[in-house]
């Protein structure tokens, strides 16, 4: 057998050209337009005295070396000393080459860049960064940019390849004149070149705050193509086939017919809206938002009425077991006496169970399958698919929901998103671009607004007490655990000794216990007998947290509430307030709590509508985290802010429109400038 033959080590320049690459930056267009995040300002020289006077800041200083030596105590340094006509100042490394050494040799001239402090010695800095220069070379007379920089990128190498980028890209402004004068842009060129070396007297706080001219010019070249290719994305879509579902038939009005109540106004609404979709020759991709309780599940099941009407099957999918369960029993209850085949198929079936669900939805004699994320598997054909259903869609990846939108046979079936995480209308207008949204601005009639106290957990007997007299009153509560993020194992335990303590301290009441490690069946055995009015009080993780639905229920307990997400405090007080009961959340915390914690709390008491608590807790934690981390990494968007740019947002979104219809070729050329630059604006 020959020897490995030893690879050759590849070019230097190569290996930059990758280095860069990992950044995201292999073309010149791409290098212009990755912009400093800081400045340093290198256009100030001090004398070493005036350096003494600025201890704690970032000072450059020149000097000629008088002294270079290896010092090995504390510990191995290289120790330079450098004067002017006013002072000294000693410089410390403690990584060097020996090359280091020799550029500082004694006589040589050094212009030093770094943090005074004080020193047992005098006068020092710790790491400066160290330049030879001839005496009286001259100061760079424009701020110094800093980049963003990845493993083995020193800035030096950044600037230079921006620099070279600079002076091969083509600079023509892809938006015309006219345009940015009715918007009050600045031209790309300047503004680009301003952002990567601003002049003096360039207002280093607007640069930096990113509330510049420039920056603003940026930001809406930035939204302005991810709205296009959004809107291309739906464009292409809508040259896709789907099944005209035109039916509005027996079924469902026997469905409307058998609810025990009639739809509000805002379901009526956001139900025409489907219904026009459905009847549409090209697929719907529509969002339904709507507040915790607002009734999303009636209008899911009357498009999958109209979906069974029309002749094809609808398929719902929730992102947990209990979840999809709920909405299994609730519309199998709605359906099944009409004498619906309702299949329900998640990966805990039994083999043989799992078989037969199969076959039913094989055959098409299953007209509505409702699961987890096991529909999307391979094995799982559907006869006649016509519509998707999508419960808490933000808990699925894009590619999830793709598989199922690719089970239709020879079109693609239509898609209805549901999600209880209202997500504010900035967010929507950018990483929902290409979907429509329809919002249920209304919850049915006779509910009582929760009231929401916040409670020291050193009051915690007290909160047991205040159960304990509730349930006197025949009604009910949750307990739920404190989130443990790091353990799902401390989880469990945190509840079973939960469960276990108000067992205890609640002799009379009737505890249960639910948790997510219980089998399926275990798990309804508990939320049955809760439903039912069994038990008084239900312990419970965060596996309550969607969908589940006992009216009777008037009191929810938090424990270490500081510890949850503001949606999911809301979805887990939403499980009060469905009776006509006046209800009470009690959310516990233990102290001393940070100022955003409080700040996030306040909101909570401040609040029940949850469109108000999503647009706050966006404007605290930011986009990237609000929308988890499957979201945000599609389409980050890297200048704007959607908070503080909403404003911008809303301007590209026109513009999009308008270039698309009236200047189709400036649309392209933008895009092509910036999807040249960075890809994966475009979504699917
Ligand atoms: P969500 O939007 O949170 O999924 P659900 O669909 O679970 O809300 O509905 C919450 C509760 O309200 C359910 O018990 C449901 O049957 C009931 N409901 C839905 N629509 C109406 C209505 N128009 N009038 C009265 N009750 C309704
Ligand atoms: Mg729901």
């Amino acid at each position: 057998m020959p020897a490995p033959r030893k690879k050759p080590s590849p070019p230097k320049s190569l290996r930059t050209a990758d280095k860069l690459a990992r950044l995201g930056l292999s073309s010149d267009m791409a290098l212009v337009l990755h912009l400093p995040m800081r400045y340093e300002d290198e256009t100030q020289l001090l004398t070493l005295r005036e350096a003494g006077l600025r201890h704690g800041s970032t000072v450059q200083v020149e000097g000629v070396v008088v002294d270079c030596d290896v010092q090995y105590r504390p510990r191995r340094q290289l120790v330079v000393k450098i004067s002017d006509d006013t002072g000294l100042l000693i410089l410390r490394f403690l990584n060097f080459y020996g090359s280091q050494a020799s550029l500082m040799a004694a006589g040589k001239r050094l212009r030093v860049r770094g943090e005074m402090r004080h020193g047992f010695f005098g006068d020092e800095m710790v790491h400066p960064t160290v330049k030879a220069v001839d005496e009286g070379a001259p100061l760079p007379d424009a701020l110094t940019p800093v980049y963003p920089a990845g493993e083995g990128l020193s800035q030096a190498l950044l600037r230079k390849a921006i620099a070279a980028a600079m002076t091969r890209i083509d600079w023509a402004d892809s938006l015309p004149g006219a345009l940015r004068e009715r918007l009050g842009l600045m031209p790309f060129e300047p503004a680009v070149r301003l952002l990567h070396n601003p002049p003096p007297g360039a207002s280093e706080g607007a640069l930096l705050e990113r509330t510049h001219p420039a920056w603003t010019r940026m930001k809406f070249d930035e939204l302005l193509a991810q709205q296009l290719s959004m809107k291309r994305a739906q464009a292409a879509r809508r040259q896709q086939g789907a099944p005209v579902l035109a039916s509005v038939g027996e079924l469902t009005h026997a469905l409307l017919a058998a609810l025990p109540f009639s739809l509000t106004g805002a379901q009526q609404r956001v139900l025409g809206e489907v219904r026009t979709d459905l009847q549409a020759p090209y697929p719907m991709q529509r969002l339904l938002q709507g507040d915790v309780g607002s009734g999303k599940t009636v209008v899911a099941a009357l498009a999958a009425t109209q979906a069974i009407d029309s002749g094809y099957q609808a398929a719902l999918m929730a992102p947990t077991e209990i979840l999809a369960e709920q909405h299994f029993r609730k519309i199998a209850s709605w359906l099944a006496p009409l004498g619906v085949d309702v299949a329900w198929l998640t990966g805990s079936l039994k083999k043989r169970e799992k078989e037969e669900a199969r076959a039913r939805i094989e055959s098409g004699r299953a007209r509505l399958v409702v699961g987890t994320h096991a529909l999307i598997q391979h094995d799982v054909g559907f006869a006649r698919l016509g519509l998707v259903i999508v419960d808490e869609q933000h808990r699925f990846g894009v590619a999830q929901r793709l598989t199922l939108r690719n089970k239709g046979v020879d079109s693609v079936p239509h898609q209805l998103m549901m999600s209880a995480t209202p997500i504010p209308r900035t967010l929507a207008m950018t990483y929902y671009a290409d979907l429509e949204v329809s919002v249920i601005d209304e919850l049915p009639p006779g509910r009582t607004p929760v009231v929401t106290r916040l409670v020291a957990q050193e009051r915690r007997d007290e909160v047991i007490a205040r159960v304990h007299a509730a349930a006197l009153e025949g009604r009910q509560a949750y307990w739920v655990c404190p989130l443990i993020e790091e353990s799902e194992a401390l989880q469990l335990q945190t509840a079973t000794d939960t469960h276990a303590l108000l067992t205890a301290a609640l002799p009379d009441l009737r505890v249960g216990l639910v948790h997510g490690r219980l089998k399926p069946a275990e798990k309804q055995t508990v939320m049955d007998a809760f439903a039912r009015g069994e038990l008084h009080l239900l312990v419970a993780t965060t596996v309550i947290e969607v969908g589940v639905d006992v009216p009777n229920a008037s009191l929810m307990v938090i424990e270490h509430a500081e510890r949850f997400g503001l949606s999911q405090l809301h979805q887990l007080r939403g499980r009060v307030g469905r009776g006509a009961a006046a209800s009470v959340c009690l959310l516990l915390f233990q102290g001393p709590l940070g100022p955003v914690a409080k700040e996030r709390l306040a909101i909570m008491r401040e609040t029940t509508d949850g469109f108000e608590i999503a647009r706050r807790d966006l404007a605290i934690r930011g986009p990237g985290e609000f929308l988890g981390a499957r979201q945000s990494g599609q389409a980050m968007l890297r200048f704007a802010d959607l908070e503080t740019d909403q404003w911008l947002v809303e301007q590209a979104r026109n513009i999009a429109q308008e270039l698309l219809s009236s200047q189709p070729a400036v649309a392209d050329a933008h895009l092509a400038r910036w999807l040249g630059a960075k890809e994966d604006y475009l979504r699917v």
